[in-house]
């Protein structure tokens, strides 16, 4: 089982190379995310560093250490700018409903990190992931709870059974946002293997307090350290 990791948003020169050289050199991470562009229902909040900043921060490291990269694409622009850069296009759960834009992607060959909208069913999600002809990761990252004043997202992992009775794509399970906190991710991340996802995503940040985007959710190093042990471990039923 690969394990994705990263942090929610690349977010300064510094802060990416402290991730990468943890992420890649003392974890042996192949994957990594993280977001240059980013969905914000606020407009005033951080909305990423931008595609060109982000690939200026990433890419000598990108050939030094040899890791892959997932980025999330908004439009046809955006694949186009990132065609030679990212190694996978990552769509975002706000666009899963974006049937322009999941074709678009058919005009380039490079797998999809294709993310369930969280009040999408899985048979719709099936549906759309259908529009796109490259190699398709399904990814799970929790859905609307009702009771949103108390955790905006609840864990549905056990969709990833049920998702694997209606598709032969990959599956994936974001675990840091179907947590929604930190403290919940250890624990989560063992329940959902339990369902034998073909790979895991994580959310790793060296100062998880300090992050721009999704302060609560992201693991600092030590905590991403002792759950990949844990991950390299196996669960047993
Ligand atoms: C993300 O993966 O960083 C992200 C924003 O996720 P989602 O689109 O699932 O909210
Ligand atoms: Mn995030």
């Amino acid at each position: 089982m690969e394990t994705l990791a990263g942090p929610c948003s690349w977010e300064s020169k510094e802060q990416v190379e402290k991730t990468v050289k943890f992420l890649v050199k003392d974890c042996g991470i192949k994957y990594l995310r993280g977001g240059l562009k980013k969905y914000r229902s606020d407009p005033d909040a951080f909305q990423g560093v931008g595609l060109f900043d982000g690939m200026e921060y990433l890419q000598d490291l990108k050939k030094e250490y040899g890791f892959k990269l997932i980025v999330e694409v908004f439009n046809a622009d955006d694949l186009d700018c990132l065609k030679n850069f990212a190694d996978v296009f990552q769509i975002g759960s706000r666009n899963a409903y974006n049937t322009d834009l999941l074709r678009e992607t058919n005009l380039f060959d490079k797998p999809i990190l294709y993310k369930r909208h969280y009040s999408m069913g899985l048979n719709e999600f099936v549906m759309h992931s259908n529009y796109m002809t490259n190699n398709v990761i399904m990814c799970l990252r929790g859905d609307l709870s009702i009771h949103l004043q108390e955790q905006r997202f609840r864990s549905d992992m056990a969709d990833i059974q049920r998702l694997k009775e209606l598709t032969e794509n990959k599956i994936c399970y974001d675990v840091s946002h179907s947590s929604c906190e930190a403290k919940y991710v250890e624990k989560n991340t063992l329940a959902a293997m339990i369902y034998e996802p073909d790979m895991l995503m994580i959310e790793v940040h060296p100062e998880p307090k300090k992050a721009l985007s999704d302060p609560n959710q992201q693991l600092d190093f030590k905590e991403f350290s002792v759950l990949l042990g844990k991950i390299k471990e196996g669960v047993k039923v």
